[in-house]
C-alpha cells in the first residue's frame, strides 16, 4: 500500500484548518524527505490565517521553521559545511528557496529577500504541489534547499525555541550595528523580539529595556538579557519619560520595533536618540498604517529608520551556530509554550493569537 502522510492545511482565509492526507512524494534527483519532529507555530502564521500577507497560493500547509529527521534522500546530499546529509540525520532548513541569483534584486542590489522567485516553505508554496510546509508529518526537501544539522548538544528544542524568530532577529542586529556598551530598546518582545534582547546582550549592548504589555514577556525577557523593562501599561508619555530617566534624557541608540504593531513604530522614532537607528522588523505582514511627524520624528532627529523583511541563509546558518553556542545562557526553549500533535492545529495557533503562549509547537 501506498505511503500517505498527514498535513495540516490553511484551505483559504478565515476557513477552518483542515486535515489532509498526501501521498508519499517520488523523489527528485538531490530531494530528500523528512520525517518532521518539529514545527514552530508563531505569529506570521495567525496572519497568514487571516490573509494578511499578499501573494499566498491558499491551499498551504503552514510551519515555516522545522526540525526533521532525514527519512530518505536521492543523490548524494551536502551541507553548505560540506558535511554529507544521510538519512536519519537531524537537521533544520532555510525555509526560503528558489531565489535566482539571477535577477536585479539579487544580482545588483544585493537583497535576495526581494527577489521574485523566492518561495518560503508554509507561506508561498501550495498545498496542491505537495509537502512544502512543516505542520506535516513529513516535508519535501526540493532540490537544493539548504539543509544543516542540529549539531551535537544542541536539543532541537532549543533552535526551534528561537526559531524564525531568532533569524528574524539576527538580521535585525546586524542591521542595527550595534556597538559594545550602546543603549537599545526592543519594543515588543514576542519571539523575535525576546531574540533581539538575548542577541543584543551578547553582542555586549549596554542598557537593554523591553517593552511589552505582558507582564511575563517582560519577565521572561530579563532572563534572555533585559536590564530593565517598562510596561504598556503605562501611558505612552509616561513610557518616555521612562526611556529619558534610564537614557540622561538623550533615549536609546538603537530601537528594535519587534511588535507588529504600528504605533509602534511611531514609538520607537520617539524612543531613539537623535542620529540613532530604528530597525522595523515586526511587521512581516500588512498590520495596518500609523502617522508619522517627519518633521520632529525623523528629519530633525537625523535618525536612521530601516526595514527588514524577512533572512538570507546567513542569517539562519549563523543562528543555528549561536543556538549551539548559547543555548545555555539565553533560554530559548522556554519560548516553547505548548506543545500540540497535528490535529491540534488549531489549539495551537489559538493559543499563539490569544497570547496564551509566545510560542508553540507542533510535534508531527
Ligand atoms: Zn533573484
Ligand atoms: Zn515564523
Amino acid at each position: 500500500m501506498a505511503t500517505t502522510y498527514l498535513a495540516a492545511v490553511f484551505p483559504a482565509p478565515h476557513a477552518p484548518i483542515e486535515l489532509g492526507e498526501f501521498p508519499e512524494p517520488e523523489l527528485e534527483h538531490g530531494a530528500a524527505l523528512l520525517h518532521t519532529m518539529y514545527s514552530e507555530v508563531c505569529g506570521t502564521d495567525v496572519h497568514l490565517h487571516h490573509g494578511k500577507l499578499s501573494g499566498v497560493p491558499y491551499p498551504i500547509i503552514p510551519g515555516h521553521v522545522s526540525v526533521g529527521a532525514v527519512a530518505k534522500a536521492h543523490g548524494s546530499l551536502k551541507t553548505v559545511n560540506g558535511d554529507p546529509v544521510k538519512e536519519g540525520d537531524v537537521v533544520t532548513f532555510l525555509d526560503v528557496h528558489e531565489t535566482c541569483n539571477n535577477c536585479y534584486h539579487c544580482l545588483v542590489a544585493g537583497q535576495p529577500t526581494r527577489c521574485p522567485s523566492r518561495k518560503v516553505y508554509g507561506i508561498t508554496y501550495s498545498a496542491n504541489d505537495g509537502l512544502l510546509g512543516g505542520w506535516s508529518q513529513a516535508i519535501y526537501m526540493k532540490p537544493g534547499v539548504k539543509m544543516i544539522h542540529i549539531p551535537d548538544g544542541l536539543a532541537p528544542e532549543t533552535f526551534i525555541g528561537g526559531g524564525c524568530g531568532l533569524v528574524t532577529a539576527l538580521h535585525a542586529v546586524d542591521m542595527a550595528r550595534l556597538k559594545l556598551g550602546d543603549s537599545l530598546a526592543v519594543c515588543g518582545v514576542g519571539p523575535v523580539g525576546q531574540s533581539a534582547v538575548a542577541l543584543a546582550s551578547l553582542s555586549g549592548a549596554g542598557e537593554i529595556v523591553a517593552v511589552d504589555a505582558v507582564e511575563d514577556r517582560l519577565e521572561y525577557a530579563k532572563r534572555m538579557g533585559a536590564t530593565q523593562t517598562i510596561s504598556l501599561a503605562l501611558p505612552r508619555k509616561e513610557r518616555l519619560s521612562r526611556a529619558h530617566a534610564l537614557t540622561r534624557s538623550r533615549g536609546f541608540d538603537v530601537v528594535i520595533e519587534a511588535s507588529g504593531h504600528p504605533d509602534a513604530v511611531s514609538e520607537a522614532l520617539d524612543l531613539v536618540r537623535d542620529g540613532g537607528r530604528v530597525i522595523v522588523c515586526g511587521h512581516y505582514t500588512d498590520n495596518g498604517s500609523v502617522e508619522i511627524h517627519p518633521h520632529w520624528q525623523i528629519n530633525r532627529k537625523h535618525v536612521e529608520l530601516r526595514g527588514v523583511w524577512g533572512s538570507r541563509y546567513e542569517h539562519f546558518h549563523r543562528a543555528v551556530e549561536i543556538a549551539a553556542r548559547f543555548g545555555g545562557e539565553k533560554p530559548w526553549s522556554e519560548m516553547i509554550g505548548g506543545r500540540f500533535e497535528l490535529r491540534e492545529a488549531k489549539a495551537a495557533l489559538e493559543a499563539v493569537e490569544k497570547r496564551q503562549v509566545t510560542k508553540s509547537v507542533i510535534m508531527a
